[in-house]
Formats: C-alpha cells, structure tokens, sequence
C-alpha cells in the first residue's frame, strides 16, 4: 500500500514539476493573469517538492520494514520476495532522483547565491551613497546615466534606483508608478521566484517548456508589477510612463507592456 502511495506522490511530484511551466508558457490566461500564473506556479513546485519529498519517506520507510523482516530469519513467499525487490528498487531509484535533483538545485543555487549577494553588496553599497528623496514612503536613490533604466535594491533597507534620465524623462505622477512597479518587484518576491524558476530550468534541462517557463515567468513578473503600479497609480498613468520609456529607449516589449496596460484602463 505505501509502496503504491509513494509511487503515486512521486509520479504527481513529476507531473507537477511538467505542469507547472506547461501552465506558464505563452498561454494567453497567464498573460491576463500574471500574478494568478505566477501563483499557480509556485504552488505546482512547492506541491511537487514536497510530494516528492514525502513519496521518498514513504518508501525508505517500506524499504526499512522489508530489511527488518529479512533478518529477522522468517522465510518469505513468493509474493513476498517481489514486493521486496520492488521496494529496493523503487528507494534506489527514487533516491538517485531525489539526489540528483538536489544536487543540481544546490550547485546552481549556491553560484547564484554567491554572485548575487556580491551583485547586492555593490548596489547597496552605491544606492545608499546616491541621493535621493523619499516617494510613497520608498526610498528612493537617484543614479547619474543617460540610460532609461529603474531597478529595486532588496533587504532591510530596500530602496528603488532611477536613473537621471528616467528623471527628467517622466512627471512625478509617471514616476510614481515606476516606484510602484519596482516596489512590486521587492514586495511579491520576483527575485526569489524567478531564481527558483532558473533552478527548475537547471534540473528539467532538455525539456524545451523549461526554458521556455523560465522566459514566461519573467514577463509574468513585468506585467505583475505592471498591474501592482497600475492599481495604485492609475492604468493612465502607468501606460504612460511605459509607453513613454519604451518609445525612448526602443523596447518593444514595454511598448506590449503599455498597450496592455492601456487596454485595462479603457
Ligand atoms: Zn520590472
């Protein structure tokens, strides 16, 4: 029984592992419902983390109980030698999956993690020494470059960083959505999301909705913030802060992002 249970909670952990990025990937529903999408992900991959977790307890469990009644000398049937031999060999090859999935996640995440806590150290390190104003209760830091560029700083002392240009680009309504969007970014998670979303790339590699979910889960993460600023400085004024950006800068994609945008506040 528990050898069928764990078998099933490991065949759904694998499913769930397929599905979510199937789910993501250029699917219209998602593009409408970017932080649905996003959501429904994550509760994919958490799901399937732990019914895979939970399907190898299982059957380390059955695979003790078996070893015990080998030694303790009592002679097994048939049936009982087969439901022995499936167990070993399902504990051994849910195991060697487990493992190498972990491996693989560690690998990747522990790289990551290290150049992102150097990434993180500088930025902070240089937003902090900029100046800046406080907008909507966000700090926010003012970055000399002729770029069209914002970003957010995580931590304690999160802050967002726009760019001189992005500045002079703008009017204090547009900037606000901007700030709204960065600080969407910080508040939901992005960062922590699409790491792991670049991880799950890593383990499913060869699988093309991989690297395909891992795109999509990026603009999910863009039209998310969109309707984050969006709600709370008006669809007007965020379209046109990204219609504006993406017509100086030559994005088609944020000009996407605007139309879209647009389209909601009509
Ligand atoms: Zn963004």
């Amino acid at each position: 029984m528990s050898l069928t249970l764990s078998a099933s909670l490991f065949a759904s952990a694998w499913a769930a592992f397929l599905l979510g990025p199937l789910l993501v990937g250029r699917r219209r529903w998602a593009v409408r419902n970017p932080t649905l999408a996003l959501h429904a992900w994550a509760l994919l991959f958490v799901g399937g983390a732990l019914g895979a977790g939970f399907g190898l307890v299982l059957v380390l469990r059955s695979a003790a109980e078996v070893t015990r009644e080998l030694g303790s000398g009592r002679q097994l049937t048939a049936c009982q030698t087969c439901h022995a031999a499936a167990v070993y060999g399902a504990s051994w090859l849910m195991t060697a999956a487990v493992a190498t999935a972990v491996c693989v996640a560690a690998y990747g995440w522990s790289g990551s993690v290290l150049h992102r806590r150097r990434i993180r150290r500088v930025t902070r390190g240089a937003a902090a020494g900029l100046p800046g104003q406080v907008v909507d209760g966000v700090r926010l830091s003012l970055l000399p470059s002729e770029s069209y560029a914002a970003a957010g700083t995580p931590g304690r002392r999160s802050r967002v960083v726009v760019t001189t240009a992005l500045l002079t680009l703008l009017d204090d309504d547009e900037l606000r959505s901007v700030v709204a969007h960065e600080s969407a970014h910080l508040r939901l998670g992005h960062r922590l999301l699409l790491g792991v979303a670049q991880l799950q790339g890593r383990c499913l590699a060869g699988f093309a909705c991989a690297a395909e979910a891992q795109r999509s889960l990026a603009l999910l993460a863009e039209l998310a913030a969109d309707d984050r600023a969006a709600r709370r400085c008006g669809p007007t004024v965020t379209a046109s802060a990204l219609a504006k950006v993406a017509e100086a800068s030559g994005d088609e994609a944020m000009r996407l992002r605007a139309r879209r945008t647009s389209l909601a506040a009509a």
